[in-house]
């Protein structure tokens, strides 16, 4: 199956009251970790690259031409959309060149009235060509010079606006951040996302640093309206763990381990055992 869109999935989603994941891609392995799982548990999925993480794999069209053809050599069935995430505006562009199927365009950081502006502009590009696009209102915290912020709160109507522009899905801080979450922590702020919800009606919202959310906080999200989750950090935290269990148990000395396709392994079935693990408590399972 050719890359899709991701607005009929998260159409689907949101009617069905589950969400559909959003895992990042950093190489080969992590891709075909990623499609193998979403095929064998028959689940939508969205692989998501950042600017960095496109840069890392040389370029946009680089990984354009890797996703496609491993859709097609690993018989990959089930709906697969690349999408750009946190995407600059000029990066927006430079994916939808590349052929990529869907973008984020994240203009949380420019004047609410610039992001209007520009977010409207890619709306227009994107309707044009049948690509779906993710806008984010309210900054989504995380860790930055080591100071971990704790996750602004989107306003509700600032939602609403952007939303009106036709984007297919919507990010909003609810007090969610990136990375790994600080202990004192006070966790989601459902009243935000009760509010954006009923301003926004049948808009798929996205969660964001989705990583050490505990899955009572994601069920009840997904029950307020959130179709996508993006999980990123929980793979390389697990992807790192497995790789140096094999390390420290001296297993690339022993005959052949040194080999990258052995060395790589363990980290890979830990990516599979993570992604199996978000689709079953999202309840992607099955929807493809
Ligand atoms: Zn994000």
């Amino acid at each position: 199956m050719p890359l899709v869109n991701a607005k009929e999935m998260l159409t689907k989603a949101k009617a069905g009251h589950y969400a559909v994941g959003q895992f990042n891609i950093n190489n080969l392995e992590w891709t075909k970790a990623i499609l193998l799982t979403a095929e064998e548990l028959k689940s939508p999925v969205i692989l998501g690259v950042s600017e960095g993480a496109g840069k890392y794999m040389c370029g946009y069209k680089t990984v354009v031409g890797m996703v496609t053809a491993m859709i097609e050599e690993l018989n990959i069935t089930v709906p697969v959309a690349l999408h750009l995430d946190h995407g600059s505006y000029e990066g927006a562009k430079k994916c939808i060149e590349a052929g990529f199927s869907s973008i984020m365009f994240d203009g949380s950081h420019y004047p609410i009235e610039e992001n209007f502006a520009k977010t409207k502009e890619l709306v227009e590009t994107c309707n044009k060509l049948g690509l779906s696009i993710e806008a984010e209102v309210g900054s989504i915290g995380g860790e930055e010079d080591g100071v971990v912020g704790m996750g602004e709160c989107a306003d509700p109507d600032e939602c609403k606006m952007i939303a009106d522009l036709g984007v297919t899905m919507l990010a909003a801080g609810i007090g969610n951040i990136h990375g790994v979450y600080p202990e004192n922590w006070p966790g989601l702020s459902f009243e935000t996302l009760d509010a954006i919800q009923a301003k926004t009606g049948d808009m798929p919202l996205v969660l964001h640093g989705g990583t050490g959310i505990p899955d009572d906080m994601i069920k009840k999200a997904i029950a307020l309206g959130v179709s996508k989750i993006n999980v990123n950090t929980e793979c390389q935290l697990v992807f790192a763990e497995a790789t140096r269990a094999y390390i420290e148990a001296g297993k690339d000395k022993q005959g052949k381990g040194f080999d990258p396709r052995k060395l790589l392994a363990p980290g890979t079935e830990a990516i599979k055992a993570k992604v199996k693990e978000k689709m079953e408590i999202f309840g992607s399972v099955g929807k493809a």
